[in-house]
């Protein structure tokens, strides 16, 4: 699978009003902090440094939008799910990104990302159900599968298969970059790019 020529940070948006008017097809990642989702998105990417790697979880409570070869746009949802994020900060998460999720036409995609060694849990279940509500389409990235044992790899399998509503699973590794050419399938063909 060819890899992107380009990839543009365009904005980021701490508030609904600040997201930008982009004219492309539009795949948002989702996962909670320390998923690896900036590995995952620098590898599908092939920048090493398009997302910053291991910032201080929970800190960051920005969407960032990234342009793709003039054609695609990536959108970075803030991480969720650690634990001494204080309540107020995790009602402006959901303030933010169901905002965005709720208004943004050309969202074709979301990829939500599931660590390997916890597999599906009780917020992401609860954003399927979410998302599921709002009609946007959505595939599973299982994250550092490089790193799993036999044992964690079939918890994981087994909590997806309870709780993944039959959506699309791709198994992926930034590490090793396995998975990350069937990803892309997976976006381009949602995405018509
Ligand atoms: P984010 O908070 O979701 O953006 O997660 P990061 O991309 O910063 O990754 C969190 C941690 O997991 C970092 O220490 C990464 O090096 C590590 N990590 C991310 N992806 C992988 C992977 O595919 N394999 C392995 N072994 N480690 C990974």
């Amino acid at each position: 699978m060819k890899r992107p020529q380009e990839a543009r940070f365009v904005a980021a948006a701490a508030t609904v009003e600040q997201v930008p008017h982009l004219p492309y097809p539009e795949v948002a990642f989702a996962g909670r902090s320390n998923v690896g989702k900036s590995s995952l998105l620098n590898a599908l990417v092939g920048h090493r440094k398009l997302a910053r790697v291991s910032k201080t979880p929970g800190r960051t409570q920005q969407i960032v939008f990234f342009v793709i070869d003039q054609r695609l746009t990536f959108v970075d949802l803030p991480g969720y799910g650690y634990a001494k994020v204080p309540e107020p900060m995790r009602r402006g998460w959901q303030q933010l990104v169901e905002g965005y999720l709720q208004n943004r036409r050309q969202l074709r995609l979301v990829v939500l990302l599931v660590d390997v060694r916890r597999g599906l849990e009780e917020e992401e279940s609860a954003l399927l159900d979410w998302l599921e509500h709002a009609g946007v389409p959505v595939v599973l990235a299982v994250t550092k599968v490089d790193k799993a044992s036999q044992r964690e790899l079939a918890h994981c399998r087994r909590s997806v298969q309870e709780h993944g509503r039959g959506l699309p699973v791709v198994w992926t590794s930034a590490v090793g970059g396995s998975g990350m050419a069937e990803l892309w399938r997976l976006i381009r063909e949602r995405c018509g790019a």
